[in-house]
């Protein structure tokens, strides 16, 4: 009973009627395909991309080398060099991030306790040669200074939601 079953399936192609069934009710389906980079999915205000070290509105930058995000990465991703400052503050020599080891867990930014170093919404950025994904302080108080307004918005959205 069985062969017989498996032979008229066979003979009535019915696996091949199965398949182009598929494929025709996926040809007038809508199409959720995005037209990347001209089109965008929504992002979350969470959206954790590449790193940003902030300035408070008077230019001094808010990091005060108290190294909690060096401590918290689980992928010993940070690496801080700091000095005392004439006026006994404390502020970073240097700040890298290894983004080749970087995994975007967060906790950098979870742990800083002066919303300094923080993950924006940029997800397209690349490195062609050795070396071009360690990015140094000076690029990330860069990146800080070019998305400044959008962080901003976007921490003012996040504190709602906590
Ligand atoms: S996002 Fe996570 S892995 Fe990346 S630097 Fe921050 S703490 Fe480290
Ligand atoms: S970025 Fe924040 S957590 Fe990291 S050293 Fe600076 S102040 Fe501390």
């Amino acid at each position: 009973m069985k062969a017989i079953r498996k032979y008229l399936h066979s003979f009535l192609l019915l696996e091949l009627l199965r398949g182009m069934a598929l494929t025709g009710r996926h040809f007038f389906a809508r199409k959720i395909t995005v037209q990347y980079p001209d089109e965008r999915t929504p992002q979350s205000p969470r959206f954790r991309g590449l790193h940003a070290l902030r300035r408070y509105p008077n230019g001094e930058e808010r990091c005060i080398a108290c190294k909690l995000c060096e401590a918290v990465c689980p992928a010993l991703a940070i690496t801080i060099e700091s000095e005392q400052r004439p006026d006994g503050t404390r502020r970073t020599t240097r700040y890298d991030i290894d983004l080749t080891k970087c995994i975007f867990c967060g906790f950098c930014e979870e742990s800083c306790p002066v919303d300094s170093i923080v993950e924006t919404r940029i997800l397209d950025y690349h490195g062609e040669k050795r070396g071009d994904l360690l990015y140094t302080k000076e690029m990330l108080l860069a990146i800080g200074d070019q998305y400044e307004k959008e962080i901003a918005a976007d921490r003012a959205q996040d504190a709602r939601y906590r």
